[in-house]
């Protein structure tokens, strides 16, 4: 029964689990395919390694190679030079790797580029030369061409005796990577940082960071100014103090991935830096109506679900509380209404109705008739009460009444009022047979509702009854102490 009672509570808790484990596992299965995004994501970056590692390592090992070229080496050295063997040997070497090109001889102090282009070098467009043939190192990547911005690869050219002879080298279009940067960024969404030793930024996706003039020095962003490296930076040192693990792809504050790679040949690194999957909103924008629409229709059915319940389950109590015969409370419902009394009252009075004589009945007219009676009984026993006044049927000819806050001499005016007016029902088993009268014999007692059970104070009733009987019948009786 109070399992019954509370049957909605436990199916609308199910219903409620259900929804929590089936919302927890789509998020969770959403995270997963937004990891599994992420990863896939991280791989297309492989291509780019490649691209990046071929268009940036091939033109400087290939300048290093020509600036070994002993039979160059040679030629630049005499007195006479002819331009036209110079410019032949830069120009095919630039058309075959579809760059630009160029050779600065310290011996004539000349420039020839593969436009054709011949520099005076001890003239004002050659800052470059003079700068960077004093430092102390073989080879150099500068910015230079204001109008059409290259990256150059700067080589040293030197003889057997360690003397310094030019440089010579190729030079890329950085609009050319401008291009790959931005096609690449459209597909995967990703900005790119190139940096050098001293975490200088010389190349980048990012438009802001795009230089167009050699005297750039000037605007040279330092990565170490970015938000997202200084959060990287603090990252990678808690991964080293164990916190946090870090592979090739390293997902820093969940707003952002960064991946890093090295070029060891200029001792440069190139960051790749991307929203998460799960941060780019499509992915939540297809997520969040999906999710709307399952609670929507969870609700919808949950409400006919829960209605359902609702009814089955009422109809299904109140047939467990009802005695089929007379629609009257049976003995459980009286049970637990007692239960519940002194929660609102004090004392009661309790009372036992006994049909009397009732065997003759069912044996005089039958038991169809003899229910018919009960029937008619139970009406007139439960007319005429207070609401808070319950009549039930405690089993065969015999009824309670619970009269809450009703003394026994109260009850003994209501119930002989009842007695009478039941006593005065005119009884027919057919139209043509002759009336008679059915008789109730009562018996009460009155008692506290303070820890006082059912059973006590219905064996009491049942000593008043046993009077009422053994007196005559048809009479109430009060337990007295
Ligand atoms: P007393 O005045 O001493 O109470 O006599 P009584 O005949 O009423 O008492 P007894 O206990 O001898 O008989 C009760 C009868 O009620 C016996 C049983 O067959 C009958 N009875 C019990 N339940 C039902 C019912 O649901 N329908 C009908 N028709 N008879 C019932
Ligand atoms: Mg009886
Ligand atoms: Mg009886």
């Amino acid at each position: 029964m109070k399992f019954i009672k509370k049957f909605d509570h436990y199916i609308s808790a199910i219903f409620i689990i259900t929804i929590i484990v089936i919302i927890a596992t789509s998020y969770f299965t959403f995270k997963e395919f937004f990891a599994a995004n992420n990863k896939k994501q991280q791989e297309a970056v492989m291509p780019l390694f490649s691209l990046i590692t071929s268009e940036i390592i091939r033109p400087l090992t290939v300048s290093q190679y020509m600036a070994s070229d002993p039979f160059l080496l040679d030629y630049i050295q005499q007195d006479e030079l002819d331009n036209k063997v110079i410019f032949n040997y830069i120009t095919s070497i630039s058309d075959r790797f579809n760059t630009m090109s160029f050779i600065a001889i310290e011996k004539h102090l000349l420039l020839i580029d593969s436009t054709n282009k011949t520099t005076d070098l001890s003239g004002q467009d050659a800052e470059w030369y003079h700068r960077l043939k004093v430092i102390d190192k073989e080879q150099f990547t500068d910015f230079g061409n204001a109008e059409n911005p290259h990256l150059f690869f700067d080589v040293k050219m030197m003889n057997e005796q360690r003397e310094f002879l030019g440089f010579i080298g190729l030079a890329i279009d950085l609009d050319y990577f401008a291009s790959k940067f931005a096609s690449f960024k459209k597909r995967f969404g990703f900005e790119l940082y190139f940096v050098d030793e001293d975490n200088n930024i010389t190349l980048s996706s990012n438009q802001i960071m795009k230089t167009t003039s050699h005297h750039r020095r000037e605007a040279v962003v330092n990565i170490n100014e970015l938000d997202w490296y200084k959060q990287y930076q603090s990252q990678q040192k808690k991964a080293h103090e164990g916190l946090v693990t870090t592979g090739i792809f390293d997902t820093i504050s969940s707003d952002l991935i960064i991946s890093q790679m090295p070029i060891k040949e200029l001792n440069w690194r190139v960051f790749i830096v991307a929203p998460p999957a799960d941060e780019q909103g499509e992915y939540w924008l297809l997520f969040i109506p999906k999710l709307i629409i399952f609670l929507l229709v969870s609700f919808a059915l949950y409400s006919i679900f829960a209605l359902c319940i609702f009814n089955f389950t009422s109809s299904v109590v109140k047939d467990s509380e009802t005695d089929y015969l007379t629609q009257l409370p049976n003995r459980s419902y009286i049970h637990w209404k007692y239960s519940q009394l002194h929660q609102e009252h004090d004392h009661v009075s309790v009372i036992i109705a006994d049909v009397d004589n009732f065997k003759v009945i069912n044996d005089t007219y039958g038991h169809l008739f003899g229910d018919d009676v009960l029937k008619v009984i139970a009406q007139k026993l439960s007319e005429n009460l207070r609401s808070i006044d319950l009549t039930g049927r405690w089993g065969g000819e015999e009824f309670i009444l619970l009269l809450p806050d009703t003394d026994a001499k109260q009850a003994q005016e209501i119930i002989d009022r009842i007695r009478r007016n039941i006593a005065n029902i005119p009884f027919s088993p057919s139209s043509t047979s002759k009336k008679f009268n059915v008789t109730v014999s009562f018996g009460i007692s009155e008692s506290s509702l303070a820890d006082v059970s059912l059973q006590d104070i219905l064996a009491k009733a049942d000593q008043a009854l046993y009077r009422a009987k053994t007196n005559g019948r048809n009479q109430v009786v009060v337990h007295l102490e």
